[in-house]
């Protein structure tokens, strides 16, 4: 249920109508535009029914959310919103680029990439430790030595860090080194793992399923949100199609779909989305186009010897380029970078 207030309507009206309805037993989500107050209720739809909310002093309406996702809606907010990672806010007027290596392969590997990246304009750093591999029989990440490798390139450049976890098991280790959880592709209908980052203090990076549709991303993030935790992103990062000269179709529709269905920002993979280095670059240009609130590009300093997505890994020089074509669409489509 969604409370708008009056344009009028006063601080302490707010106030009153967030103790009103938390007296109730229902949780208040408050969100401020510039001439109201949009208040997300929270609770067993029937409660919300039966409560005169609209008698509150400051409410001039009270309206269901009729979609299957509730909290994720854009409706829910009435506004997008923002989130942070680290000190890095991504969804406002800034495009934010995270990039690093497929997964962390040592210490040199990882301080050298992520200064690189970072002298070419990244904010976030990423990097798997624990590796969703499609065999058993390839390199599965170092684990927690890999999270401690990530946490000391975060020391040497500064950068908030981004790594996927795999399993609820892990969730003490991760985010006791990480800024950032990423659920992989693979994961995004595990929902015992999505119900656990839910309840965890740091944000959570949503990436899309290979066969997932834009529903069920949405109702795959509703169940973060449910538990409590709201910093979450969703990142569109190809799914599966006919098509096989490219890896996977980075859905580009899904951008502005996503922006006008949701308040949560939109993070593009144009990497896994192409699979194709010579490529990846023009969808990174395309997706900045489309209104992605940030990207995700994969670095690698070696990428014929990188344990994991060689193939589709930009070199240092390479990622500089993509960020100047990025900046100039970011500049023409009135963000900055
Ligand atoms: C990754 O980011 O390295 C990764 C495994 O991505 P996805 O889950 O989208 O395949
Ligand atoms: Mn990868």
């Amino acid at each position: 249920m969604i409370i708008i207030t009056k344009p009028n309507a006063t601080e302490q009206q707010v106030d009153h109508i967030v103790e009103r309805v938390t007296g109730w037993g229902l949780r208040c989500e408050v969100s401020r535009g510039e001439s109201r107050v949009v208040i997300g209720v929270i609770g067993p739809e029937d409660l919300i029914r039966e409560m005169p909310i609209a008698a509150i002093p400051g409410v001039e309406s009270v309206t269901p959310v009729l979609k299957p996702y509730k909290l994720v809606s854009y409706e829910f907010r009435g506004m997008h919103s923002p989130v942070a990672i680290g000190g890095v806010s991504i969804g406002g007027p800034e495009v934010v680029v995270m990039s690093g290596p497929c997964s962390v392969e040592s210490r040199e590997q990882i301080v050298s990439i992520a200064k690189d990246v970072k002298a070419a304009g990244a904010r976030i750093l990423r990097g798997g430790a624990f590796k969703p591999r499609t065999s058993p029989y390839s390199f599965q990440g170092l684990g927690v030595e890999g999270l401690k490798l990530l946490a000391e390139a975060r020391e040497v450049t500064g950068m908030p860090v981004i790594t996927e976890i795999m399993d609820t098991k892990d969730i003490e280790a991760v985010e006791q080194y990480a800024d950032c959880l990423q659920i992989g592709a693979r994961n995004m209908q595990n929902f015992a793992l999505l119900k656990e980052v839910g309840r965890s203090k740091l944000p959570v990076m949503l990436k899309r399923g290979l066969s997932a549709t834009i529903k069920d991303l949405l109702m795959s993030a509703e169940y973060i949100l449910s538990e409590g935790n709201f910093n979450v992103l969703l990142c569109e990062r190809g799914i599966r199609t006919f098509e096989t000269a490219t890896r996977n179709t980075l859905d580009l529709n899904a951008i502005p779909v996503l922006k006008a269905e949701t308040h949560l920002p939109v993070v593009v993979d144009p990497t896994h989305g192409i699979g194709l280095r010579e490529h990846v670059a023009a969808m990174a240009a395309a997706a900045v186009a489309a209104g992605a609130d940030a990207l995700m590009v994969e670095v690698h300093n070696s990428p014929e010897l990188a344990k994991s997505d060689g193939e589709q890994a930009l070199l240092p020089d390479e990622f500089a380029l993509l960020m100047n074509r990025v900046r100039a669409v970011a500049e023409a489509v009135g963000r900055g970078l």
